[in-house]
């Protein structure tokens, strides 16, 4: 998923009339509870651009037939592009809670470079208050540190240092060293 400054603002006037009220988010212990998501379903559905946004998935949710849920980059990264993902069902995502990549449950709180931001174009972070996602940040980092370097590792996005200052918000909140 990226963002440019046009983009942005298309998704700000289009999110403004639909979330005139603020809904209240809540950490449910492994993932986040977004009211605003069932009227949205940006996340899931086909992106604007068709560069690979990689999930990765953690062994225990590997399974035959992962190809029938998910787009793959690989036998363990599936990935959500220009054709949205292949579980996005009118009803929203058709799997279970446990067989989703974990990026799914966190977003918009976002795991890359070894660290949490957040996807600014989400219409939770344009109505929610920021400190808000704060708090929501340190219980996900909390819930997070259950995983080992290396499955952290395999979940966090890879982003330029340009894309993170153009579309997420540094949460300050480090999980790992970042790769030099
Ligand atoms: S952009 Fe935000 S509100 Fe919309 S589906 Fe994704 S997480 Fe939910
Ligand atoms: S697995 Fe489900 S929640 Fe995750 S991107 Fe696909 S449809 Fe959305």
């Amino acid at each position: 998923m990226g963002v440019d400054q046009e983009q942005f603002w298309k998704y700000f006037n289009k999110w403004q009339p639909l979330f005139a009220e603020t809904r209240t988010l809540l950490w449910r212990g492994e993932w986040l509870d977004n009211p605003y998501c069932p009227d949205c379903r940006y996340c899931c559905g086909p992106q604007d651009s068709d560069t690979p946004f990689p999930m990765g998935l953690l062994p225990w949710q590997l399974r035959p037939n992962l190809a029938d849920d998910f787009y793959l980059l690989n036998g363990d990264t599936a990935y959500l592009a220009a054709k949205g993902c292949k579980s996005d069902g009118p009803c929203g995502c058709k799997l279970e809670r446990i067989k989703r990549p974990v990026a799914c449950g966190l977003f918009p709180l976002v795991l890359a470079n070894g660290a949490l931001y957040l996807y600014k174009t989400c219409p939770a972070v344009l109505a929610v208050p920021l400190y808000r996602f704060f708090e929501l940040g340190r219980d996900a980092a909390i819930y997070l540190h259950n995983f080992s370097d290396a499955e952290l590792r395999h979940i966090a996005l890879n982003l330029s240092l340009e894309t993170l200052a153009a579309n997420y918000i540094d949460l300050e909140i480090r999980l790992f060293a970042a790769d030099a």
